[in-house]
C-alpha cells in the first residue's frame, strides 16, 4: 500500500480537497485486476498504472486524471471491461480509459521510419481528450524509465527508437517540455551508451576543473540584476546530454569545439522585464552573432515562448542565457498543462501564439474556463480532425480527408487498384465502398481484372484523384456511346441519299474539321456538335439532297427517324439524336414551358421545366445540361398532364367545386392525391391533361377565383 500513500501524499500537496476515494478505489481494482500478473522487471504488475499515476501528479493533474492512469491498462491487459469501468466508475473515466487502450492497440503497428509524422498525427488524432494523450506520454516515460527490465537489447533497441520518433517529439509538440527532456535522455542510453557516456565524463571533468564556474556566474549574473534593479530569479545547468550530442552531430564539431554547454536561466515577472533584462546582459558581455531568438514576439509552433540569446559571458566562456517570464516558464515546462495551473501576468489574449490553430482554440478555451477541471473536460482536442489515418495491409500510413472511403483509399495507393476495386476489407471485415474510415483503421482492397469505375462511386468518393479517374471513365465511356451513335447517324444520312458508306468518304470531313480521328468526327456527330447534314454537305457539296428540296418536311422525317422515343406527342428540338427522351416526373413540363434537358448516360435526356428544383442536383455538372425547346406543334395538340399543388378549405362539396371547374375549362383528371387532411383543410396533388401551359394557367386562374380554394400552384419538382 506504499504505493497508494505516496500517490495520495503527492496529490494533496497540490489538491488537498481531491477525491480520495475516487483514487482508492481505483487502486483497489487495478490491483485486484492485475492479481497475478508482473513486469519484465519482476514486481507486481499493478506498481505500473500506480508510478504513472505519480508522474501525473507531479504535473498536478486532476483526480479524474489519475484514476484514468491507474486503470489505464486495466481493460488492454485484464478480464476488465470499459462497459465495468463505467459501472465502476463513471462515463469520463471509461471515455478517457478507452481512449488509452485504443492509442495502446495503434502501437503495435508495425512502421517504417517515415511514416513516424504520419503517426504523431494518428495519436493526436485519436486522441481526442488530451488528457488521454497525457496518461499515454506519461505511461510511456514510466515504461522507459524501467526499460532495463527488459532482457532483450534488441526489443529495448526498438522501444527506445520508437520513442525518440514518435513520443519525444509529441510531448514537445504539446509543449511538455520536461518529458520530452527526459524521453530523449532515456532512449539516448539505449540507443548510444558509449556517446552518452562520455558526455558524461566530460561534463563531470569541467564541472571539477571549473570549481563551481556555474554558482559563480549565477551570482554575477545577479549581481548584475540587482544593479539594474531587476528582481529575478537565476537558475543554470549543464544541457541535456542528449541536445548535446545532436549539436556535435549537427554541427559536425567535437565536444572540445562545443563551448556553450551550459545555460542559464532569468526568470522576472512581466514580459517589459525580460527586454530589460536582455538590454542589460547584452550592455555588459559581447553577445555571440546569429544566436540570438526572440520567441515572445514569435513563439514556437507548440506555444513556447523565451529568449535565446548567447553571451561570452562572466568567465570568457560561451553560455547561452534563456529569458522568461514565470508563466513563460511553467508553459515550456509542463505544456498545455500550465495554462491553467499557472496565472500570470500577461493574459493569452494579448500573446501572439495564433500560428496554429488548436493551440489558438485550447486557448480560447483556457480564457473562459476558470476551474481546472472544467478546462480538461471542455478540452477536446481537436487536431487533424480534417484528416483521417488508415493503414495499408503492408502496416504503411495513408492520410486521406475526412469522410475518405475505401475508394478513395483505393486510389490513393495506385490508380489502378482504384479502377479495379470490386470490394474492401476493413479490419478484415468486407465493407460497403461507401463506408466512411476512421482513424487506425486497417483496408484491404480487393480488385478484379474486369472490374471498370462505376458512376455511382462519384456521389461518396471525397479525394480529388478518386473523383477524377471516375470522371474520366466516364467520360471515355460517353465518348464511346457518342462513337457509335454519330457512326450510326452518318450511315443512316448515306442509306437516304443513296450512297453507299465508307470510312474513306469522311476524308473529306476530316480535311474540313482538321481532325485526324475518324472517331472524334463520330463523336462530334453523336454529340450534336456536327450537325450531320453539315458533314453530308462537306463530303458530297454538289448532290441535292432530299433536305435541300423539302427541308420542314425533311426535317420531321428525321427526327423521327432518329428519336427511339417518337411516341412523344411534341417534338424537341435540341434533343441528341439516338438518344432516348422523356419527360421528368416531378416538373410535368407543358408545351409553351420554357424548358431544358439533362443527359443521363445510358438513360438519355429528361427534359424538365427550367425552375425546376429538380435541376439544383445538377448545377456543378453543366456538360449534362442540354437547350432544347419545343418543336413545331403537329396539327392536333396532343394532351400533356400538368400538376398541381392545392390547398382547398374542407367542407362540404369543396372537392366538387374543384372538379367542376377544372371540367368546365376542359381540363381532364387523371389523378388525384391527398397529401394532408387536417380539420380545415386539404392538401392535394392533381395531375391534370392539358393542351399546353396557357391552357394549363387559364385554369390555374379559375380555380384561384373559386372562394373554396386556398391556394394552387404548378408544382415544380422537388
Ligand atoms: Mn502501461
Amino acid at each position: 500500500m506504499i504505493h497508494l500513500e505516496k500517490l495520495k501524499q503527492a496529490i494533496a500537496e497540490y489538491d488537498p480537497e481531491f477525491d480520495r476515494e475516487l483514487i482508492e478505489k481505483a487502486f483497489l481494482y487495478a490491483k485486484e485486476k492485475h492479481d497475478g500478473q508482473f513486469r519484465s522487471s519482476g514486481e507486481p504488475y499493478y506498481t505500473h498504472p500506480v508510478e504513472v499515476a505519480g508522474i501525473l501528479a507531479e504535473m498536478k493533474m486532476g483526480a479524474t486524471t489519475i484514476a484514468t492512469a491507474i486503470l489505464h491498462d486495466t481493460v488492454e491487459d485484464t478480464t476488465a471491461t470499459i462497459e465495468d469501468i463505467e459501472k465502476k466508475f463513471n462515463k469520463t473515466i471509461a471515455d478517457l480509459v478507452n481512449g488509452v487502450s485504443k492509442l495502446t492497440r495503434i502501437e503495435s503497428q508495425t512502421l517504417e521510419g517515415k511514416q513516424a509524422e504520419n503517426f504523431r498525427k494518428l495519436l493526436l488524432a485519436m486522441s481526442e481528450d488530451i488528457r488521454v494523450l497525457l496518461v499515454k506520454l506519461a505511461d510511456r516515460l514510466h515504461n522507459m524509465r524501467t526499460i532495463s527490465g527488459i532482457k532483450r537489447d534488441d526489443k529495448r533497441r526498438r522501444i527506445a527508437l520508437e520513442t525518440l520518433e514518435i513520443y519525444a517529439p509529441l510531448a514537445e509538440r504539446i509543449g511538455i517540455h520536461r518529458i520530452k527532456e527526459e524521453l530523449e535522455d532515456l532512449c539516448f542510453e539505449q540507443i548510444n551508451p558509449e556517446a552518452r557516456e562520455s558526455i558524461t565524463n566530460r561534463l563531470a571533468y569541467l564541472r571539477e576543473e571549473g570549481h563551481g564556474v556555474v554558482d559563480g556566474i549565477i551570482d554575477e549574473l545577479q549581481n548584475l540584476m540587482a544593479k539594474a534593479g531587476i528582481n529575478a530569479e537565476i537558475t543554470g545547468r549543464e544541457k541535456p546530454r542528449y541536445s548535446i550530442w545532436k549539436k556535435m552531430q549537427r554541427k559536425k564539431v567535437t565536444f572540445e569545439q562545443l563551448s556553450d554547454i551550459m545555460a542559464f536561466r532569468i526568470i522576472v515577472d512581466t514580459t517589459e522585464e525580460c527586454y530589460l533584462v536582455l538590454g542589460t546582459i547584452h550592455g555588459k558581455y559581447h553577445s555571440v552573432p546569429g544566436r540570438f531568438k526572440d520567441y515572445i514576439s514569435t513563439p514556437k509552433p507548440n506555444g513556447y515562448r523565451s529568449i535565446h540569446t548567447t553571451i561570452m559571458g562572466p568567465r570568457r566562456q560561451r553560455i547561452e542565457v534563456q529569458i522568461r517570464t514565470q508563466q513563460m516558464h511553467a508553459e515550456a515546462e509542463l505544456g498545455v498543462a500550465a495554462h491553467w495551473a499557472y496565472k500570470g501576468d500577461a493574459s493569452p489574449k494579448q500573446r501572439d501564439v495564433t500560428k496554429y490553430r488548436w493551440l489558438r482554440e485550447l486557448l480560447d478555451i483556457l480564457e473562459q474556463e476558470q476551474k481546472p477541471e472544467d478546462f480538461w473536460e471542455n478540452t477536446k482536442l481537436e487536431l487533424f480532425q480534417d484528416q483521417v489515418f488508415v493503414f495499408t495491409p503492408r502496416g504503411d500510413l495513408i492520410e486521406l480527408p475526412n469522410g475518405a472511403t475505401p475508394i478513395d483509399f483505393a486510389y490513393a495507393i495506385h490508380s489502378d487498384i482504384g479502377d479495379r476495386c470490386v470490394g474492401a476489407k476493413i479490419n478484415g471485415r468486407i465493407a460497403p465502398l461507401n463506408s466512411r474510415l476512421v482513424n487506425g483503421d486497417q483496408v484491404d482492397v480487393i480488385t478484379a481484372k474486369t472490374q471498370k469505375p462505376s458512376p455511382t462511386w462519384e456521389r461518396f468518393v471525397v479525394t480529388g484523384k478518386a473523383r477524377s479517374h471516375i470522371r474520366k471513365y466516364v467520360r471515355n465511356q460517353q465518348r464511346d456511346e457518342f462513337i457509335t451513335l454519330g457512326k450510326a447517324m452518318i450511315q443512316k444520312v448515306f442509306r437516304q441519299e443513296g450512297y453507299e458508306f465508307t470510312e474513306k468518304a469522311l476524308a473529306a470531313a476530316q480535311e474540313h474539321y482538321r481532325i485526324d480521328d475518324v472517331d472524334d468526327i463520330y463523336a462530334n456527330i453523336g454529340a450534336g456538335v456536327f450537325v450531320t447534314r453539315d458533314v453530308f454537305k462537306i463530303i458530297f457539296p454538289g448532290h441535292q439532297t432530299e433536305m435541300a428540296k423539302r427541308p420542314s418536311e425533311q426535317m420531321d422525317k428525321i427526327t423521327k427517324l432518329i428519336r427511339p422515343d417518337d411516341s412523344g406527342p411534341m417534338p424537341i428540338k435540341g434533343l441528341i439524336p439516338g438518344m432516348a427522351m422523356h419527360f421528368a416526373r416531378c416538373c410535368h413540363p407543358l408545351p409553351g414551358d420554357r424548358i431544358v434537358g439533362i443527359v443521363t448516360t445510358g438513360k438519355g435526356v429528361t427534359i424538365h421545366t427550367i425552375d425546376c428544383d429538380t435541376l439544383e442536383n445538377f448545377a456543378d455538372t453543366p456538360e449534362r445540361w442540354l437547350d432544347v425547346s419545343w418543336g413545331d406543334k403537329g396539327e392536333k395538340p396532343e394532351v400533356q398532364v400538368g400538376r398541381l399543388n392545392m390547398t382547398i378549405a374542407n367542407e362540404p362539396n369543396a372537392l366538387g367545386t374543384v372538379t367542376t371547374v377544372i371540367g368546365r375549362n376542359g381540363g381532364n383528371i387523371t389523378n388525384l392525391k391527398i397529401i394532408n387532411r387536417s380539420i380545415d383543410f386539404w392538401d392535394m396533388i392533381m395531375d391534370i391533361g392539358v393542351k399546353d401551359t396557357k391552357h394549363l394557367n387559364n385554369i390555374i386562374a379559375a380555380l384561384r377565383a373559386t372562394p373554396c380554394i386556398v391556394s394552387v400552384e404548378r408544382s415544380k419538382g422537388g
